[in-house]
């Protein structure tokens, strides 16, 4: 079977007129780590981005087993049900490791993927976390441009992967469990200033009472937090994604937060803080892959490894060595 080759105009074409088959090529362009593919992905982007932006991107992280799985099945039927276009994508800094089995699995939202308005795309594998990130972000300007106006992100909570999805998203969802005693106890640093909501999970059968608990729990823990710059106040919702209880619920709040957030032009201000962020993003992961692809530098930064290990420079003359050199390149 002979490849055709990629004609950029008239997949953004296809795209446009949300053609999912032409959508999952531009994707696969996208997250292709060839060189020879970088004119076709930026021409197929430039072609989307006026098509883009219209819609509303929401991050869901959560540990292993806490239900974002099916949390993202039962909400996204729920909101194909209101007329809505759901595309879900991932970043996993771990599926390198673990084959994508985490996220984005389309055999474990069975429902959806059957959709006609629905897209699944599992994570691209093979990459480090600022690499996945940027993928996923250029995969949302696609996305949008095909039609979905409802994004879902899905991330697990490894490394800085909830921060690189809060910097890509409008609204931040971290789902809970209900444990024992202390709900804040394991709770990473940072992530409850990024959430938006928590929501505890399996709140059905035994677990609805402690479900309250930690609801309390939560509330009162997030009042201790500064006002946000949104004016918005986190809220704490319970769920049984496996029911479908709440899910209606949780999706009145996110209507009523991005009502809110539009009204006080803090939407369109994140946006743009977020593309800032963007832009001196991919500035510094390119100025390092450039440095490091360098034959040159890679044989000199051995050398200087060495020489550190032999106590025969230190790590400061050693960096100011590789990059004079490298500007010499
Ligand atoms: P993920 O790893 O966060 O994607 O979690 P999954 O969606 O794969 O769910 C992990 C397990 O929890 C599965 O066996 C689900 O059936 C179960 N589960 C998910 N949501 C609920 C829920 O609301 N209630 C109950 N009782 N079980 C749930």
């Amino acid at each position: 079977l002979r490849k055709k080759k990629v004609n950029p105009q008239e997949l953004v074409e296809q795209i446009i007129k949300g053609n999912k088959t032409a959508l999952s090529r531009a994707i696969t362009l996208v997250e292709s780590l060839q060189i020879k593919h970088q004119d076709d992905v930026n021409a197929i982007i430039e072609g989307c981005l006026p098509y883009a932006n219209k819609s509303i991107r929401i991050g869901i992280t959560g540990v292993p087993g806490v239900g974002k799985s099916t949390f993202i099945e039962a909400f996204g039927n729920y909101l194909i049900s209101l007329g809505k276009k759901v595309a879900v994508l991932a970043v996993d800094p771990s599926s390198s490791v673990s084959h994508g089995s985490i996220l984005g699995d389309k055999t474990r939202m069975e429902e959806l993927v059957k959709q006609e308005n629905a897209f699944i795309r599992p994570t691209p594998s093979g990459d480090s976390l600022g690499g996945v990130a940027q993928k996923t972000r250029e995969s949302i300007i696609l996305c949008e441009a095909a039609g979905f106006d409802t994004i879902l992100i899905e991330t697990v909570g490894v490394g800085q992967s909830e921060t690189m999805v809060h910097s890509m998203t409008d609204f931040f969802l971290l789902l809970k469990l209900a444990g024992a005693g202390d709900e804040l106890q394991g709770i990473k640093r940072g992530i409850m200033e990024m959430a938006d909501a928590i929501v505890i999970n399996k709140s059905d059968g035994e677990n609805k009472k402690p479900a309250e608990q930690a609801k309390s729990e939560f509330r009162k823990a997030l009042h201790l937090y500064p006002e946000t710059e949104s004016g918005w106040k986190p809220k704490v919702k319970l769920a049984s994604a496996l029911h479908q209880q709440g899910i209606e619920e949780i999706w009145e709040m996110i209507v009523t937060y991005e009502k809110m957030v539009k009204e006080n032009q803090f939407f369109q201000h994140k946006r743009q803080e977020q593309n800032k962020f963007w832009l001196l993003q991919t500035i510094n992961d390119r100025l390092k892959a450039n440095f490091y692809q360098q034959e040159e530098i890679k044989i000199q930064l051995k050398q200087q490894l060495k020489a550190i290990e032999n106590n025969e420079t230190t790590p400061f003359v050693a960096a100011n060595f590789l990059l004079n050199l490298a500007k010499d390149l």
